[in-house]
């Protein structure tokens, strides 16, 4: 209910005579102005609460000004909603992302978007970096005691704690980002990794153009290589482990099986997702079968390239 009338609202979302934009530039009417700098005022207190449900409240009270003047949405409104992209709470970032969609400024918001997806792949990156440093001590040559094992654990898994909080906050990103017919963001989801479960393949998908699809085609190859690997890597071990007992071979085999099924799992995930996409942007039929299955991929890639776009028409003007 509350969502539906979201809706609506913005679709009846109002132009003011008084306002303009020309290019880039945005021209707020005098009353609109005036408006905009009371509620600076009166949402100033909210916006620097500590309790992250005022400050989200703060938000939502600047984003709705927008609504009646959809034609000329304010720069400096959607960089102050920009801004809460760092906030110290998650549930205050993801809120900001989501408010900084039409009809607030496009070109601010597409900007703002990208820089924290790059400050997020950053930080996701460092502390990948940091939990492999961890993985490797705890089976270093020098074999931690027992009470420094603890430590590398607790450690470990503070960092797994933060990759999840990251992958969700990317994923929110990435939400958004889709929205904005740009090359910028085919290029940025390119620039990082793309494994399944990052879920780049989907928004590049989303976009839709040539290059965009090549990316989802590379990843699909990059998927089906790992998985090769790891079956072959899990044969290899049963051969070795023959001649062992039910138990012994087990307790080898069990970390091969298990990314085995992980890799698999994955494909199982997304692969649908991106057939689906794909028969969304109307392109021929999709290969059925999920692994092995990168060649065939590859040759619907070059049956559909025409049918892609070249290029996203790019975000250039600050309204939707
Ligand atoms: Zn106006």
């Amino acid at each position: 209910m509350l969502a539906a009338l979201f809706l609506t609202w913005f679709q009846v979302g109002e132009p003011c005579a008084a306002c303009s934009t020309a290019g880039k530039e945005v021209r707020v009417c005098a009353p609109h102005a005036e408006e905009e700098r009371k509620v600076f005022a009166s949402a100033g207190r909210s916006l620097s609460s500590r309790d992250s449900a005022e400050r989200i409240a703060g938000l939502e009270e600047l984003a709705r000004l927008t609504f009646t003047h959809v034609n000329a949405p304010s720069k400096r409104l959607a960089e102050r909603l920009a801004s809460a992209l760092d906030d110290d709470s998650l549930k205050v970032r993801k809120r900001a992302a989501e408010l900084l969609g039409p009809p607030q400024n496009a070109v601010v918001a597409m900007g703002a978007l990208l820089g924290a997806f790059k400050a997020s792949e950053g930080e996701r990156d460092k502390v990948q970096k940091r939990q492999q440093r961890l993985v490797e001590r705890q089976r270093g040559p020098q074999s931690p005691d027992g009470k420094k094992l603890k430590e590398l654990k607790l450690e470990e898994g503070e960092c797994a704690r933060q990759l999840e909080a990251l992958v969700g906050w990317r994923s929110v990103l990435l939400g958004q980002l889709v929205r904005f017919p740009d090359e910028r963001v085919v290029d940025a989801i390119l620039k990082e990794p793309r494994g399944f479960d990052f879920g780049g393949n989907e928004a590049l998908a989303q976009l839709g153009t040539q290059r965009a699809w090549t990316g989802v085609v590379a990843s699909i190859g990059a998927w089906e290589q790992e998985l090769i690997g790891w079956e072959s890597m899990l044969r290899n071990m049963e051969g070795a482990v023959s001649g062992y007992s039910k138990d012994l071979q087990d307790a080898f085999l069990g970390v091969f099986r298990e990314q085995v099924e992980k890799v698999r799992a994955a494909g199982a995930a997304h692969l649908p997702e991106l057939a689906r996409l794909a028969r969304e942007h109307q392109l021929g039929p999709t290969p059925e079968r999920n692994e092995r299955r990168h060649e065939e991929w590859e040759r619907w890639l070059a049956n559909n390239r025409a049918a892609m776009l070249e290029k996203l028409p790019g975000v250039n003007s600050p309204v939707w």
